[in-house]
């Protein structure tokens, strides 16, 4: 047994993936990108509604504009973690226009929304500390448990009772528990019980996290998140974020309502020993930032698109998971072959979708992730509408 051959079942799973002469999602690469929502892949010009990409800030004039300064102003990187030679003005810019969005007094910005998971939860939760985390939650989260010197306990997916019953467990260990949660998943597109897990998280005198990775920009006032939507960001401790989703970049962000969280820049070892984002990515963050907080605009388009999409696919008979529509829409499938003859389906109309399966899906299930961005037309979510309605009548029982 050598160190490679381990590999062999995810080599089956690809070549199985593989049947239909393309490679589904996982490795598909993009020849050329034209624009937030067009690409060109395998040599044709496809509408691309599997991206994160939900306000469409990627080809912002802005943003792009910002971008394109700072490299010509102060160079392509900074060579240096943040406690070395890559703390410029930008970073720590950003860091208080964040803060002072959610009118609070701390916030870090970290390389990755990755690394931000590392290190805020590594470095909150140490020795002799709990970590009690959704079993659901991004890999980043559960990387972070094992980076941490924490005990893990892993409770039910959205279940604040279960969430209760291991904290009544700790006893007075309660105290110095980290409660990790998402608001919005990013697989089915289902939302926490935030305003529950609140209340468990205060009745047992633990701290609570919040990752707005796919909530923030989208939801609430100003875009802040479904924290802000639902008036808890007096009770939740830490809010975070990415910069890779509605701001179109690459970084991540925690904000926190208690001053000491600062004291985290000396302690976090993912902020500490990596170096801190360009300047470009700084300097375009904080455009886009600046766009996603003057105005309602581009939400609403957002909005107007999801109503629409999520009306129609409902009416179509897929299964959707979840209740609650938003900028991720999974239709779920039992069988593999479905969802990959959906996927293929919609690929070869031009649209490209994410196909998901098990593994590294919740509940085994297989799912096609459709997204949505301010940035497609009506005319676009017409089209992926018009898709989905041929390939139901195709595909029957979709809703396996
Ligand atoms: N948290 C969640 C919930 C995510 O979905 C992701 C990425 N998909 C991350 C964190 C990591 O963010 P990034 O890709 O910006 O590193």
């Amino acid at each position: 047994m050598t160190l490679l051959a381990k590999f062999a079942p995810l080599a089956e799973l690809r070549a199985a993936l593989a049947g239909s002469g393309r490679v589904p999602s996982i490795a598909t690469p993009m020849d050329a990108v034209h624009s937030a929502t067009e690409a060109t892949i395998d040599g044709r010009r496809v509408l691309l509604a599997g991206t994160n990409n939900y306000l469409g800030l990627t080809f912002d004039a802005d943003c792009r504009a910002a971008a394109i300064k700072a490299v010509e102003t102060l160079g392509t990187g900074t060579t240096g973690s943040r406690m070395a030679s890559g703390n410029y003005a930008g970073h720590r810019a950003l860091e208080r226009e964040f803060a002072d969005a959610f009118g609070w007094p701390a916030c870090i910005v970290f390389s990755t929304g990755y690394q931000a998971n590392l290190g805020a939860i590594s470095a909150l939760a140490g020795q002799g500390d709990f970590l009690l985390v959704d079993a659901d939650g991004h890999a980043s989260i559960h990387d972070a448990c094992r980076l941490s010197a924490a005990t893990t306990i892993r409770f039910r997916h959205n279940d604040p009772e279960n969430l209760a019953r291991r904290l009544e467990r700790l006893g007075e260990d309660a105290k110095r528990t980290l409660v990790v949660v998402e608001s919005l998943y990013s697989v089915l597109g289902d939302r926490a019980p935030l305003k529950e897990f609140v209340e468990v998280t205060e009745r047992y005198g633990a701290m609570l996290i919040v990752d707005e990775a796919h909530s923030f920009g989208m939801f609430g006032p100003k875009g802040l998140g479904i924290c802000a939507e639902l008036g808890l960001l007096d009770r939740v401790d830490f809010v975070l974020g990415t910069f890779s989703k509605s701001l179109g970049g690459v970084g991540g962000f925690c904000v926190s309502r208690h001053a000491d969280f600062e004291l985290l820049r000396l302690a976090s070892r993912p902020y500490l020993f990596t170096a801190s984002p360009p300047p470009a990515v700084i300097a375009a963050t904080h455009a886009a930032l600046k766009r996603l907080l003057a105005g309602d605009d581009l939400r609403a388009t957002l909005w107007g698109h999801i109503h629409r999409f999520y009306d129609a696919v409902n009416r179509q008979g897929y299964r959707v998971g979840s209740k609650d529509p938003g900028p991720v829409t999974a239709l779920v499938f039992n069988e593999r072959d479905a969802a990959i003859g959906l996927w293929q389906g919609l690929l070869d109309a031009g649209i490209y979708t994410n196909l998901m399966v098990p593994p590294s899906t919740p509940a085994g299930l297989n799912i096609v992730r459709i997204s949505l961005s301010a940035a497609h037309t009506e005319a676009d979510i017409s089209r992926m509408i018009e898709a989905l309605g041929k390939l139901a009548a195709q595909l029957k029982p979709v809703a396996a």
